[in-house]
């Protein structure tokens, strides 16, 4: 059983107790009191309150028994009170001489007079044992003993205190046993006891001044704490004792019935704990007026609600976060022209966006046709939801779909793809369906138009195909006709030179004759035949001329013209020409110069090709010249290997549209049969190709009127 705590105010001792003072005890104590402990205790706790007394203890005969038991106690544990006992027959024990002493006896624990007292609630300080007396005063036998300390001088008040309370004891001793009246009551105690410290509240009653009278085991370990204990735990318990004081004499003075909270300190672990403090005043008609104070300890409660109060306000924060999202989440889904349709769990629509709302809502008053579409978009779009509800789909797994809706307001039809995604929370709860309408009229068009574009394209390729096959086609064609002509041509070029040799032969053997003639190998002739004679002369040279330069361009085309590479100094060869021209350039009388290259122009190629060239170029120049001069150029550029000779007149000149034309074979500008100027129209179409042959061209610039100046391009060195 756990102890109970008297607490006493520790005043200082006066001499003389007050007349009202022991009024006070005789009338509230003792006159209503019938029972023994309570008597007892009512008078140990009046010593220490007014006298001197710190601790007493009061035992009392047990004659039944024969033997000393405690009553009641001051300053000491309940133990030392209830566990008392000591038996009348050690008769040498202080205590029980004390008891049979007619005067009070100073006892001296532990050793007194070679003998050990029982008592040691004092500790080894000497007390004071007085002996209790019924109403024959000293010649009666005591009935109990009052132990106080300090005792070395025992005071009246104490002396009359023994006198009141001895004659007390007596009294109800005569009425019955004192051992069953002490049993019943401490039955009694140890059931009040048992009783509030099966409250797991700490429960105390407290006097008006704030003494505690009783606490129960949770109260003291608040409030209660002995000299053994730690320093900390027992500033605890003072500060708790403080806390409380302050406490009680606010709810007196307040609110007395008001529960109000306190903040107390754990002794064991500094903690700071909450409590509820209900205190209620009670009022006994013998111990006077108490207050009880029942607290509840609310910490864990307090703890409790600010954690609700936290997740509450987490909560709001949670919840307008929500609410930001969801709006923002309206404005995305609003500014997105495809249909948006979140549908729940069960396939219900939750949300739709403006496009979605144009082919699945219609206004009441709308026409019939119009509510039948809404009607049939809506069963085509829920047969879609509800077999993706239905399919094993994934989270995060995309389900597409076609559907065919059409527009309530036109009627029109419009193919639509459904791409529909699962939302699901973390358990994998399927919370909504997010599907997103994609118009397919725009991707069919692109298709169809793609469709087209590719039998287009194709078209084209099996045109090209063929136009490509006819190409080839006519290409052989060409090809055949090219050897063919090339054929033709080499006969041509061979019968060309085969006649002109056979031409030549006879040709040769007229002039030769026609040369006699004229010589006067025959004789002298006579004026006019020596005339016609001339004429056949000039003829027949005439043809041969033609004759040489159609076998030169046969035998040039049939290959027979082989180059002959030899070095020469290009200036010597122009003036070589100049020199053997002489009587055609007299006949001419034309101003004809040379502008020699003052690098020595050293060639390695056929020389007979480039006389022939420039022979030809300065005949022309000469023909068709009637005024003014002629003059020839050698140009060399040793550092491009390039040679040049430009034959210039101021001659006719010739238009830019024949430039190309007088190249060709047999062409001359004026090919009428009254042209004026004589010619096969075969020379410059004999120089191109010798040219061609060299490595190198010939260039033209004239105009009518302005003269003309051919130049002939040669490289120094003949190709290969
Ligand atoms: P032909 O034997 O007729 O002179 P060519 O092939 O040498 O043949 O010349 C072709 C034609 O080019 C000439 O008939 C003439 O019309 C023109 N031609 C050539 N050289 C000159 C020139 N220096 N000035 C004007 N015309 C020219």
């Amino acid at each position: 059983m756990s102890s109970l705590h008297m607490r006493t105010a520790s005043r200082a001792a006066a001499p003389l107790v007050s007349h009202a003072a022991r009024l006070e005890l005789l009338e509230y104590y003792l006159a209503h009191h019938e029972d023994l402990v309570r008597c007892a205790q009512a008078s140990v706790d009046w010593l220490a309150r007014h006298t001197g007394v710190r601790r007493a203890l009061c035992l009392a005969v047990d004659s039944e028994a024969s033997q000393l038991v405690g009553l009641a106690g001051a300053g000491i544990t309940i133990d030392d009170v209830e566990l008392f006992s000591l038996s009348l027959s050690e008769t040498q024990d202080p205590l029980v001489r004390a008891l049979f002493s007619a005067e009070p006896t100073v006892v001296r624990p532990p050793r007194v007079n070679g003998h050990t007292t029982r008592v040691n609630v004092f500790g080894a300080s000497p007390f004071t044992a007085v002996p209790l007396r019924g109403a024959r005063g000293t010649d009666d036998e005591a009935v109990g003993l009052l132990l106080v300390r300090p005792g070395t001088s025992v005071g009246s008040d104490l002396t009359w205190l023994a006198t009141v309370l001895g004659q007390k004891i007596d009294q109800i001793r005569g009425r019955g046993s004192l051992a069953e009246e002490v049993r019943k009551l401490r039955r009694e105690r140890a059931l009040f006891f048992t009783i509030i410290n099966a409250v797991t509240d700490p429960i105390m009653l407290t006097d008006t001044e704030g003494r505690l009278i009783v606490a129960n085991a949770r109260a003291e370990k608040l409030f209660a704490a002995t000299e053994e204990e730690s320093e900390g735990r027992r500033r605890a318990v003072e500060l708790n004792n403080m806390l409380f004081s302050a406490a009680l004499s606010r709810t007196v003075v307040e609110a007395p019935s008001e529960a109000r909270e306190l903040l107390l300190v754990d002794p064991s672990d500094g903690s700071d704990l909450l409590f509820e403090v209900l205190s209620t005043t009670v009022e006994d008609p013998r111990e006077g007026t108490g207050i009880v104070s029942v607290l509840r300890n609310i910490t864990d409660l307090r703890r409790a609600t600010e954690q609700i109060e936290e997740n509450y306000q987490k909560l709001r924060i949670a919840e307008v976060a929500v609410r930001a999202e969801r709006d923002r989440l309206n404005l995305i889904i609003d500014s997105v022209a495809d249909p948006i349709i979140v549908t729940d769990q069960a396939g219900a629509t939750v949300l739709m966006n403006a496009p979605a709302e144009e082919l699945f809502t219609v206004a009441p008053d709308a026409e019939d046709l119009a509510q039948r579409t809404v009607q049939s978009n809506d069963a085509h779009f829920s047969s879609f939801i509800s077999g993706l509800l239905l399919g094993e789909t994934g989270p995060g797994e995309i389900r597409r779909g076609e559907i065919g809706l059409m527009n309530p307001s036109t009627s029109e039809q419009i193919p639509v793809e459904a791409i529909a995604g699962k939302v699901l929370t973390e358990t994998g709860e399927l919370t909504a369906v997010v599907t997103i309408l994609h118009d397919r009229r725009e991707a069919l068009e692109r298709t169809r138009l793609y469709e087209q574009l590719r039998v287009a394209s194709d078209e084209l390729q099996m045109r090209v195909q063929s136009a490509t096959a006819e190409l080839a086609t006519q290409n052989e064609l060409l090809r055949r006709q090219a050897i063919e002509l090339e054929q033709a041509s080499r006969l041509k070029s061979q019968f060309l030179a085969n006649m002109s040799h056979e031409f030549r032969t006879p040709l040769n053997a007229i002039l030769g004759y026609t040369h006699m003639l004229l010589q006067g190998v025959a004789g002298d002739l006579a004026a006019n035949v020596k005339r016609q004679l001339t004429r056949i002369d000039s003829n027949g040279r005439h043809l041969l001329t033609i004759i040489n330069e159609i076998l030169d361009i046969t035998r040039i085309e049939a290959g027979k013209m082989p180059m002959q590479v030899s070095e020469f100094n290009l200036n010597e060869l122009v003036s070589e020409v100049m020199t053997e021209l002489d009587p055609v350039i007299a006949r001419s009388r034309l101003a004809v110069s040379a502008r020699l290259s003052a690098d020595a122009p050293i060639m390695s190629t056929d020389r007979q090709k480039v006389k022939q060239i420039v022979v030809n170029l300065l005949t022309n120049a000469l023909k068709f010249t009637h005024q003014g001069g002629v003059e020839i150029g050698v140009n060399f550029e040793p550092g491009k290997h390039m040679a040049a000779v430009a034959v210039r007149d101021s001659g006719i000149g010739i238009a830019p549209e024949n430039h190309e034309k007088i190249f060709e074979d047999f062409r001359q500008v004026d090919d009428s049969p009254s042209r004026q100027y004589g010619g096969t129209g075969l020379g410059l179409a004999i120089c191109r190709r010798l040219a061609n042959a060299l490595g190198g061209r010939i260039t033209l610039q004239s105009n009518i009127g302005q003269g003309s100046t051919f130049t002939l391009s040669i490289p120094a060195e003949a190709p290969q």
